[in-house]
């Protein structure tokens, strides 16, 4: 199901709500050469080839946020369907795929999308970012942050807190589109801004790393306390 549509004379930009977890999957285009990128097919390659195909996008990319199988486990099979290079951080296991580094462009047809390496949810997480549309994966979603811990070997809240910090740098106005519907507040919230979560992220709102750290560790009493699913 596609959840957000913007598309104009240059570019499309597309928000799938594809099952799994509650996973988002994204695919970004440049309308005038109808090259496109899938961000995290997840389960569903085949949904993705035909949202492109009916907008008369080709898949030339497979961007991976990270390599949990939510995410990345039909990357493969997207890439032998479109004949798309997979890109992925080197430190995550994503067979096949092109190791990205932290600001490198990929280019889109006259376009591109540039990577941020976060780690922190897991070691070679990388955000995308297409113009002014951040896709954050597992590092930010609206409302909350991504998981780290006992469940997500790898993962380090220290790294997550840095990452956090740097994302947060970029203009307010950016909009982020997470990796999943994990937005636990009143009404629904798909997708958000970099000013607005700065301004009411629990955990964007923390002074500082032993806070952030804190509230993850009492995150399901905090929860119970403000409302929040
Ligand atoms: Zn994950």
């Amino acid at each position: 199901m596609i959840v957000y549509e913007d598309s104009d004379d240059r570019m499309h930009f597309l928000q799938l709500h594809l099952g799994g977890d509650r996973n988002f999957c994204y695919l970004l285009g440049d309308r005038r050469s109808g090259d496109a990128a899938a961000v995290d097919p997840g389960f569903r390659a085949d949904r993705f080839a035909s949202a492109a195909s009916q907008r008369g996008l080709k898949i030339r990319m497979i961007l991976i946020t990270h390599s949990h199988s939510d995410h990345a486990a039909r990357a493969g099979k997207l890439a032998q369907l479109t004949g798309a290079t997979v890109y992925a951080g080197k430190e995550e296991k994503v067979p096949g795929a092109v190791a990205v580094s932290d600001g490198d462009s990929l280019s889109l047809g006259r376009l591109s999308v540039r990577a941020y390496h976060t780690p922190g949810h897991s070691p070679g997480h990388v955000c995308y970012l297409f113009r002014k549309n951040l896709v954050t994966g597992d590092l930010l979603f609206c409302g909350k942050v991504g998981g780290t811990g006992r469940n997500f070997p790898g993962s380090s809240p220290k790294e997550e807190w840095v990452s956090l910090q740097r994302i947060t740098s970029l203009p307010g106005d950016i909009l982020i589109f997470p990796g999943h519907d994990y937005y636990g507040g009143k009404g629904l919230m798909q997708h958000s801004t970099l000013g607005y979560e700065k301004e009411h992220n629990p955990f964007l709102l923390c002074e500082s790393f032993e806070a952030f750290l804190h509230l993850k560790e009492t995150w399901d009493t905090y929860k119970a306390e403000h409302g929040i699913r």
